[in-house]
């Protein structure tokens, strides 16, 4: 089976502190026979009060990714992506970050912020009284990855459903999307039409966002662009749950999944 982890960060992320060197040591190791870097690009700053960048480090971006490759070698095939977070802000500022962009092989678009309706605009801290505040905020989010995939500027939806992960992960709650499934529908059919798929981020192991019953949903569709990512912040964790992952892709109905050269999907067969 081939191997590939799609949603990776570096010391290029803020978020992230690992050289991309270390972390492709670590894919090899892990068996991965590709690793696509994925650090975040954002039109907006992550907290509130802060401005924007006025531009982004491109630059940075590819010394750190041309010195991994050197170092690798033929060990392991490197792709340059990245996660492009919460477009729905500033189409026109992310269009003018793109266009200055290096030549990319992937790019996961992804949510990671309710809008200013909410006074808590990071979902990783967003903290709701009740399970109702708490679907009022998934309700939200879900409006801006609707925005997003309109807008279908990006290969792949990153973790569909990630206010899940905070919600039940660090606030106990034991929430799921069934409340939301004429939503998550009008979605993965807009990313269908527009050309784009999703990814199965393995979440560390975790419950996978998205599981199951929207990995089914998204087949029965007709949806085919998926690729699997690890979203390793850190080395331990790259590849993680990729193989397992892989078969869950099986039993949901899916025969490829796919790695991405130059912005086009390749197909592997699972
Ligand atoms: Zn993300």
């Amino acid at each position: 089976m081939y191997l590939a982890d799609y949603h990776t960060h570096s010391r290029i992320s803020p978020d992230a502190f690992m050289p991309m060197t270390v972390m492709a040591e670590a894919a090899a190791a892990a068996g991965m026979e590709e690793l696509c870097f994925t650090d975040h690009v954002e039109p907006i700053a992550w907290e509130p009060g802060r401005p924007a960048l006025e531009r982004y480090d491109w630059k940075a971006l590819t010394a750190e990714f041309d010195a991994a490759r050197a170092a690798m070698g033929g060990r392991i095939r490197l792709r340059l992506g990245i996660e492009l977070g919460d477009a729905p802000w500033d189409f026109a500022r992310t269009e003018q970050l793109l266009s200055q962009a290096p030549p990319l092989d992937f790019i996961i678009g992804s949510i990671h912020m309710l809008t200013d309706a909410f006074e808590i605009w990071d979902l990783s801290c967003f903290a709701p009284a009740d399970e109702r505040a708490a679907k009022a905020g998934i309700a939200d989010y879900l409006g801006q990855v609707l925005r997003l995939a309109r807008w279908g500027k990006f290969s792949v939806l990153g973790h569909l459903t990630l206010p899940l992960r905070y919600l039940n992960e660090k606030q106990g709650f034991h929430l799921t999307f069934d409340d939301f499934g004429a939503e998550v529908e009008e979605i993965l059919r807009t990313l269908i039409q527009n050309g784009c798929g999703i990814e199965l981020n393995t979440n560390r192991g975790s419950t996978p966002l998205p599981d199951a019953t929207w990995l089914r949903l998204y087949r029965s569709l007709g949806g085919e662009i998926i690729t699997l990512g690890s979203d390793a912040h850190t080395p331990d964790y790259v590849g993680c749950a990729i193989r397992e992952r892989q078969k869950l892709l099986r039993q949901c109905g899916f025969s490829r999944f796919c790695t991405f050269d130059a912005m086009q999907p390749v197909f592997h067969e699972l």
